[in-house]
């Protein structure tokens, strides 16, 4: 692996933030080149070459999704980027805005331009403060520096870019929710199709794309495609930023090369478990991917295809690892509560399923499990399957019945026993009690 990192050889200063900080890496030459040389479709064609897949979960290529855009059709096309980052355990999308705020920004306007649109978003999560700051000020420095606004560059694009806080509900960063939030109406998901680059944003085409996504784009123009995909495997070029939360020695922000080892990034760039314990299991990317335990990690890379033939996914590259010692009733309980909680409330199953899931976890939990609760929980969670508007239904199900799969016997001997297999012996594992740690270390790679 030759180890290319995109995002954090920028050194983390106090003004790594800044546009004279990011131009003295070479930030916006690759829009310089691409407003005065390449037509939109050129910037779309090597995005598209490149291979570059979204970095928000799904995976999806964004060249194809910018391509069903024509940039001159007469009608308004917008872009928005998804900083709504609320899935637990990610964070690095934070550190981008907060570090390198002009990069995504860059990649936010070379995508307006590729699809001929003259008003562009982002959706910041409310509770962003220093993120929010940054990517403000990025916008507003931008402006100052005639890359946003009229005639950019003296080129004669013009576009203009609005920073809108959202308010922190974990279902706004799905992408129709998101545009609805937008409009101000409530953030709830929409059945699709139509797609959102038939009907978006005011009903007009519209992409969305990731805080990361965006951040490749200035990247891939600069390289060219070949060059991008050098770095990465045929199926995953690139880097993938993961915030690595939980267990482990050295938690935080990494860039990997796609196709690294995955057991090498956990014992030696994060230092292995904490105190010396095994690792049990691993959450891979965001709490709504299946659980894959420290077997199922053995000789698997930090790639697409080799996540999801171990039987999960790298999602958002929000990983969690977890000790052994962990009680997995309690994981799955403060994981079924959170899912409860943002249910948006607009599909049965995913309202009340979620609802019911808790309590039967709850009253494992106090010690009144019942001897049918295990199945009862498979029913709920496969009721969900397929027939709720967007995947949070869906995912919350498969959330909990991948830790059932893997850890019956816990769940077994906590509804006969009243208490869990490892009370008295090891510390409980809850993301939300402040087990979480969030300092930010520029790492890993190959
Ligand atoms: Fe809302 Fe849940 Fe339905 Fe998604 S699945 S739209 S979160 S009720």
């Amino acid at each position: 692996m030759s180890g290319r990192k995109f995002f954090m050889n920028f050194p983390v200063t106090d003004t790594s933030h800044a546009l004279d900080a990011y131009r003295a890496r070479g930030g916006y030459q690759a829009l310089a080149k691409a407003l005065r040389e390449q037509q939109p479709a050129d910037v779309t064609k090597e995005v598209s070459a490149a291979g570059l897949l979204g970095h928000g979960g799904a995976a999806f290529p964004a060249g194809r999704k910018w391509s069903v855009i024509r940039p001159d059709d007469g009608e308004p096309h917008y872009v928005c980027m998804n900083a709504d980052e609320g899935e637990p355990g990610t964070f690095k999308d934070r550190w981008l805005l907060e570090y390198v705020p002009h990069m995504p920004l860059e990649g936010l306007i070379l995508a307006s331009y590729a699809i001929g649109g003259r008003h562009a978003f982002i959706y910041i999560r409310g509770e962003f403060d220093l993120a929010y700051r940054r990517i403000q000020g990025a916008v507003d420095e931008a402006y100052a520096a005639g890359l946003l606004g009229e005639n950019i560059l003296g080129t004669g694009y013009a576009l203009d870019v609005v920073v809108y806080r959202g308010a922190g509900s974990y279902v706004c960063g799905e992408a129709s929710a998101m545009l609805a939030s937008l409009e101000g109406k409530k953030g709830w998901p929409r059945n699709r199709p139509p797609r959102l680059t038939v009907k978006g944003l005011y009903q007009k085409p519209t992409v969305v794309n990731n805080v990361e996504t965006l951040a490749n784009v200035p990247v891939i123009l600069a390289l060219g495609a070949a060059e991008f995909k050098k770095t990465g495997t045929p199926k995953s070029p690139g880097t993938q930023m993961i915030s690595i939360s939980g267990h482990v020695e050295r938690p935080g922000v990494y860039e990997v090369e796609y196709g690294y080892s995955w057991e090498r990034f956990i014992y030696d760039d994060c230092g292995g478990i904490q105190g010396g314990r095994a690792l049990k299991c691993i959450i891979p990317g965001g709490v709504s991917t299946k659980i894959l335990d420290a077997n199922e990690i053995k000789g698997v890379t930090l790639d697409h295809l080799s996540a999801v033939a171990a039987g999960s996914q790298l999602g958002s590259g929000g990983m969690i690892a977890v000790a052994e010692g962990t009680c997995m009733v309690r994981l799955a309980r403060v994981i079924q509560r959170f899912y409860h909680h943002e249910s948006c409330g607009q599909c049965t199953p995913c309202r009340e399923g979620m609802g019911w899931m808790e309590r039967v976890l709850d009253r494992i939990v106090r010690g009144d499990g019942r001897p049918d609760d295990i199945d009862r929980l498979y029913h709920i969670s496969n009721a969900n399957d397929g027939t709720t508007i967007c995947s949070l239904g869906d995912s919350a199900g498969y959330a909990c019945t991948a830790i059932l799969d893997h850890y019956r016997d816990e769940f077994e001997y906590y509804i006969k026993n009243g208490r869990s297999m490892h009370d008295g012996r090891l510390a409980v594992f809850d993301p939300f009690d402040g087990a979480v740690p969030t300092p930010l270390y520029a790492g890993a790679g190959a």
